[in-house]
């Protein structure tokens, strides 16, 4: 997830997960949806356009075939006390299904863009790091783009990871929460969680998609008792209407398993890399938002009892 920064019952299977998939969650009946020109802005949502998702339902698509073997990888790092506790190897999957309008990232968003890389590199790479991330309290993060286009792979990397000690997180917008199988989840030590709004059509606005498998992969993870950090990015005029916080405040609330709210300021540092892809970037003239704003949306965080940073 490029999110700024200095996904009851399911599937026991892949198989099983890839036909839901393709009978009724995104990926399936959600491809198509707000495809073709920009969706009309409805009342309750800011007064821009939602993005269009003609490229991101082809990867769509594409990503049914996706092998556990191999994935498309844009690119990893080493970094310390973002994307999980202590120092994390992550990796950032090529291909994201969403098109968020405050995107720093789009370079991660289509899968031909990544590397192909195999499962045996990948894991090879955790081991040369695997003591000094064990030692410092950090382990690996898988990220994006959107990591549950390959969930396949993601679950054998994080059975990898489980096998040698190594904490794993999961950093997801959770619209393909339904991809994600119960070993996959089984194996997951965090999920990062980007709830990007809790009104449906400011989140539509903001994505492209659809609100809803966020909140059922959300419900999910809490019945499993699964660590969640949630993430949300304060943009002016966007995301900052008090009643859009307020119903994500709400859901987030009740979600037992939430550790905390990570409130992230809106920046332009992803600017540039719109300008080079040629893509239409509706933020170009939004100013990051003020301390005042920020403190406020963490205040309403907090009455709902819940830890904001
Ligand atoms: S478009 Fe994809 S990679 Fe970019 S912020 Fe949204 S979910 Fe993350």
């Amino acid at each position: 997830m490029s999110v700024p920064t200095v996904s009851t019952s399911s599937p026991t299977s892949s198989a099983d997960a890839l036909a839901q998939d393709a009978a009724d969650v995104p990926g399936g009946a959600c491809i198509g949806e707000g495809a073709g020109s920009p969706a009309p802005v409805a009342s309750a949502a800011p007064s821009v356009a939602a993005p269009s998702l003609d490229r991101a339902d082809a990867d769509l698509r594409e990503s049914l075939r996706s092998p556990g073997e191999s994935a498309s990888v844009h690119s990893w790092e080493l970094v310390t006390a973002v994307d999980g506790p202590g120092t994390r190897l992550t990796f950032f999957l090529a291909g994201c299904p969403l098109r968020c309008l405050y995107c720093h990232n789009p370079d991660t968003w289509q899968m031909r863009r990544g590397e192909r890389q195999s499962l045996d590199e990948v894991v090879s790479r955790i081991r040369r790091y695997a003591q000094v991330l064990r030692t410092t309290g950090g382990g690996v993060t898988i990220s994006g783009g959107e990591p549950l286009l390959q969930p396949q792979f993601v679950e054998n990397v994080f059975a990898a990871c489980q096998e040698m000690g190594v904490h794993t997180a999961l950093d997801t917008s959770g619209f393909l929460g339904a991809r994600a199988t119960n070993r996959l989840l089984s194996n997951t030590n965090l999920v990062l969680l980007d709830v990007k709004s809790g009104d449906p059509d400011t989140y539509k606005t903001v994505t492209g998609r659809s609100l809803a498998p966020t909140l059922d992969f959300g419900r999910r993870l809490a019945a499993q008792d699964i660590p969640i950090w949630v993430r949300f990015v304060v943009v002016p005029d966007l995301t900052d209407d008090e009643d859009n916080v307020e119903k994500a405040a709400e859901y987030i609330a009740s979600l037992r398993s939430v550790q905390r709210v990570e409130v992230l300021p809106f920046h332009q540092m992803g600017r540039d890399k719109w300008r080079a892809l040629g893509e239409d970037y509706a933020l170009e003239n939004t100013e990051p938002p003020s301390a005042e704003l920020v403190a406020r949306v963490r205040r309403q965080f907090a009455r709902r009892g819940l830890i904001a940073f």
